[in-house]
């Protein structure tokens, strides 16, 4: 039987986006990028003024959150009190600030319902840093994957270049680094390989090769390729 809810888990630049994207397109499921809730939530409490050190305050808006995902099979649209910010939150500052609202501990258990509820019937691909061990714990199949740090500091160049912007590669990796290592090292829901997780290297790999290794997991085909 195919995988009903399907983590990925893995850090910044590793593809769980691109891979989570193809395998929900593939599968007929609904994509939620659990990132682009902790971006939200640090592009709505920049707007307010509330200080990203500041975790009650920051949990209390997360209980309030105004946040609404729709996947239409191809293009993921996330809105914040109904205003398209699909855009706003895909900036290298929300990255930052998602990766500091996040490590407070109001804002995840005021979030986890909302994850919980997001996969709740099933047919879903969630993609995050902690599906796998914490939000769906009970998923049908948990990815977990890596790739080299140079390759995700080349992947996330690209992006912004193909966003006209100006790019420094070796401003990028070092930002990397320092997101990994404040993801890895906080107490709460810290990014790790969950026990049963499958881990998948995609230095190498071409995308549409990616999910075609996922979706043949999802279907219990085994290890696709090599
Ligand atoms: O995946 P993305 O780059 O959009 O995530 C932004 C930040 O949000 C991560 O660096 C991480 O700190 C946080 N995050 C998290 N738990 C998740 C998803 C994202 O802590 N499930």
């Amino acid at each position: 039987m195919t995988a009903r809810v399907i983590a990925i888990d893995g850090p910044a630049g590793s593809g769980k986006g691109t891979a989570a994207r193809g395998v929900a397109e593939a599968l007929g499921y609904a994509w939620v990028d659990t990132g682009a809730i902790y971006r939200t939530l640090a592009l709505a409490s920049g707007r307010q003024g509330i200080d990203w050190d500041d975790g009650e305050a920051l949990g209390q808006l997360a209980a309030v959150l105004g946040i609404a995902f729709s996947w239409d099979g191809a293009r993921l649209t996330v809105t914040l009190d109904g205003e398209d910010v699909s855009e706003a939150i895909r900036t290298p500052e929300m990255g930052h600030g998602a990766s500091a609202v996040s490590r407070h501990r109001p804002v995840r258990a005021a979030l986890l319902d909302l994850q919980r509820s997001l996969a709740a019937d099933g047919g879903v691909v969630m993609d995050g840093r902690d599906i796998g061990t914490v939000v769906l714990p009970e998923a049908d199949l948990k990815v977990y994957l890596v790739a080299s740090v140079d390759e995700r500091a080349r992947r996330r160049a690209d992006e912004l270049r193909a966003k006209g912007d100006d790019v420094d590669t070796d401003a990028i990796r070092e930002a990397i680094e320092a997101r990994d290592t404040r993801d890895a090292s906080r107490s709460v829901a810290p990014l790790k390989v969950a026990r049963d997780a499958i881990v998948v290297d995609t230095t190498d790999v071409p995308p549409a090769e990616v999910v075609a290794r996922l979706v043949g997991l999802a279907r219990g085909d085994g290890v696709v390729g090599g």
